[in-house]
């Protein structure tokens, strides 16, 4: 019979600091909580090697009576709650009373401080969870906290981290998300006695995201406010002009404090429904101050996540807001071009625009007729939502003008092998589902798989439909190209040979483009720089979280160099952690020959046609465009014999 034992304190704070310090950007975001909380005006962070060698974050606060410092570094010991009664009012940043005792068991921990009435200023050393003792020292009135050797007697946890330029891209988040909740203190953030942020009190949280992510995403914020009793909305969200390929950046502060919610990042994205294209996502600051009893935020180690009592109406009061203030909002006057737009891209940049204007005109009258969404179904629609999951409709074709008015034609799944090419496949009961129903679908349609038609249609003109696919006839019956899918495909393929083979052509840029980032993509680009290279892109710092692009590839000369790298950077980071070296290759690769290709949309002539069609034998596998879509579809005559009661 095993034997039960009751774990000492050392091993129980070790537990425990393994769910609130991650890494670095834990202590950080644990640092400079506190100091918000003991009322800050001032907050100073310093790091060194990514927070592993040093952490220093100097406040100006109310500071710590020396009788109090060891209770400090106590675990369970706070003085932000006193009773269960409290954990439901919580009206401070932290409450658990864990994060020092946690980053003093597995760190060389320095605390100073002095309040703002004691005489002198004491100081508490702490090794590995062991105290060293307190001693009296001279120091301004606050408190500074210095974290050594981060991880030191906890090997383990040690190897897991990063590089030091991803560790920073973590620290600059955190940094991040608490200067954007709190614009009115003085924050200051340094990296190896390098300044990367000093962000001086501001009344305007506009401004303050001027100074963090840069005066063109500034520029192009429209605000939004609303109230519903007691819950307040207030923030900014950017012109559909601007968008991620992933959530990141929507910040959303609960009464001061940085959350993920899934219910409100889905309400950004059905409030953009329409104004962006899919895969993309809007960016948003949004503050949420409701009374502190309306939400618990003691469901989360880190308080990352929160429960809201009345998720639905929030879901709904964010939803509606954004809607009410974009049909109210002339979203296509800021869609023109800037004036200091390159000439070169005009025309281009006026035909897209074009689309766009299309788009958004298209959008508000959808938006217009579209009910405000009620109370009861958010939660529902949320369980299911998933940004990743592949359309399921994507080989699917309605033909409006069906022979049979009330069972329109489908032409299903012709080829399942794209359901297992799929790279961003991730449920796989979802996948064998959706498989056993195209096998229905095949047996039930009496489609044929694609491959030997689609060869047979070589050299056969085709017509170009809506600038958007190119029907051949073919010894089978028909085939339907997507002209998208296939060049991406062609692109794709000779791309990866020239890569392979390091024959891909670079062309250096006679002024580099300077791009600005924020910290943890900047971080992301120098980690990935040599992969970045492989692909003609070189990448140089400049300081701050700058980068320079200075040469790319000359396949993409029509594109500018700062999209690629902003599509790129999106890429890099929307996997979370980063990917190993191959899949990145491949994922990026993706990426450019998507951008490269022609577009849906795009009028060929006959010759590009024809060039299209010739190309298609020299890659690999045309069968399917890289993001796993068909680039063909085959209907057979027998097929289309059927479907009009031939035989
Ligand atoms: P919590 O923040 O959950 O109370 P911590 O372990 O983070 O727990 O901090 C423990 C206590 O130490 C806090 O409750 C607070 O009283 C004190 N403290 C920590 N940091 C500071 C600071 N920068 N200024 C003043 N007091 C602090
Ligand atoms: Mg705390």
């Amino acid at each position: 019979m095993p034997k039960i034992y009751q774990l000492p304190p050392s091993v129980i704070n070790k537990i425990a600091a393994g769910e609130v310090i991650e890494r670095p950007a834990s202590v950080v975001k644990e640092l400079m909580e506190n100091s918000v909380d003991a009322g800050s005006t001032r907050i100073d962070v310093a790091v060194e090697q990514g927070g592993l060698q040093l952490i220093r974050v100097s406040d100006n606060g109310c500071g710590i009576t020396p009788d109090d410092l060891p209770l400090a570094i106590a675990s369970h010991a706070t003085s932000k709650i006193r009773d269960a009664d409290d954990l439901f009012r919580v009206g401070t940043l932290g409450f658990r009373g864990e994060a020092l005792a946690s980053i003093a068991e597995i760190s060389q921990f320095l605390l100073r401080s002095r309040t703002h009435d004691g005489p002198a200023g004491a100081q508490l050393e702490v090794a590995g969870g062991h105290n060293q003792g307190i001693s009296p020292c001279g120091c301004p009135a606050g408190t500074t906290i210095e974290v050594r050797n981060l991880f030191y007697n906890t090997p383990v946890r040690r190897k897991f981290l990063r590089s030091t330029q991803t560790e920073m891209g973590h620290i600059g988040e955190a940094f991040t998300r608490i200067a954007l909740a709190h614009p009115q203190l003085h924050f200051t953030l340094r990296h190896n006695d390098r300044e990367v942020h000093d962000l001086p009190p501001v009344s305007d949280m506009r401004e303050r995201i001027a100074a963090l992510f840069g005066a063109d995403i500034a520029r192009d914020l429209i605000p939004v406010a609303s109230s519903d009793g007691d819950v307040h909305l207030a923030g900014h969200v950017a012109n559909p002009t601007h968008s991620r390929a992933n959530n990141r950046m929507q910040y959303l502060l609960l009464n001061g404090r940085a959350i993920r919610d899934r219910s409100l990042q889905h309400a950004l994205g059905e409030a953009y429904r329409g104004l962006l294209l899919t895969g993309r996502f809007p960016i948003a600051f949004l503050r949420i101050d409701m009374p502190a009893d309306l939400v618990d935020v003691n469901v989360h180690p880190t308080k990352l996540e929160v429960r809201f009592q009345e998720a639905g109406q929030l879901y709904s009061q964010l939803l509606g807001t954004l809607r009410t203030k974009f049909l109210s909002t002339d979203l296509t006057a800021r869609l023109q071009p800037t004036a200091d737009d390159d000439v070169a891209l005009a025309h281009d940049r006026q035909k897209t625009d074009q689309l766009r204007q299309e788009l958004v005109s298209w959008a508000k009258g959808q938006l217009s007729t579209m009910q405000p969404a009620t109370t009861s179904s958010p939660v529902g629609v949320v369980d299911e939502y998933d940004p990743l999951s592949k359309p399921v409709s994507q080989t699917r074709i309605d033909l409006p003008y069906a022979p049979r008015p009330h069972a329109p034609l489908e032409i299903v799944k012709l080829d399942r092998s794209w359901q297992a090419a799929g790279p961003e496949e991730e449920d796989a009961e979802l996948a064998v589902a959706e498989a056993d129903a195209a096998v229905r679908d095949m047996e039930h349609s009496g489609s044929v798989p694609v491959a030997a038609a689609v060869m047979a249609a070589s050299g056969v003109a085709a017509l170009q439909v809506h600038n958007r696919y190119l029907i051949a006839e073919s010894e089978e019956g028909v085939v339907v190209i997507d002209q998208h899918a296939l060049h991406e495909r062609i692109l794709y393929e000779q791309l990866r040979e020239k890569v392979l083979s390091g024959k891909l052509e670079s062309q250096r840029l006679l002024v580099p483009e300077a791009v600005d980032l924020s910290p943890a993509e900047a971080a992301a680009v120098m980690d990935s720089r040599d992969v970045l290279a492989q692909l003609g892109v070189t990448i140089e710092p400049f300081g701050g979280d700058t980068v320079l692009v200075s040469s790319y590839p000359a396949m993409l000369a029509n594109i500018s160099p700062v999209q690629v790298l902003r599509d790129l950077v999106d890429r890099l980071l929307s996997g979370g952690k980063l990917p190993d070296r191959r899949d990145l290759l491949d994922e990026l690769l993706h990426m450019i020959s998507c951008k490269a290709a022609i577009k849906a949309g795009d009028r060929l002539s006959p010759e590009e046609i024809s060039a299209l069609l010739e190309q298609r034998h020299l890659a690999q596998d045309t069968h399917h465009c890289p993001h796993g879509r068909p680039t063909a579809l085959v209907f057979t005559r027998e097929e289309l014999d059927r479907q009009f009661k031939r035989t």
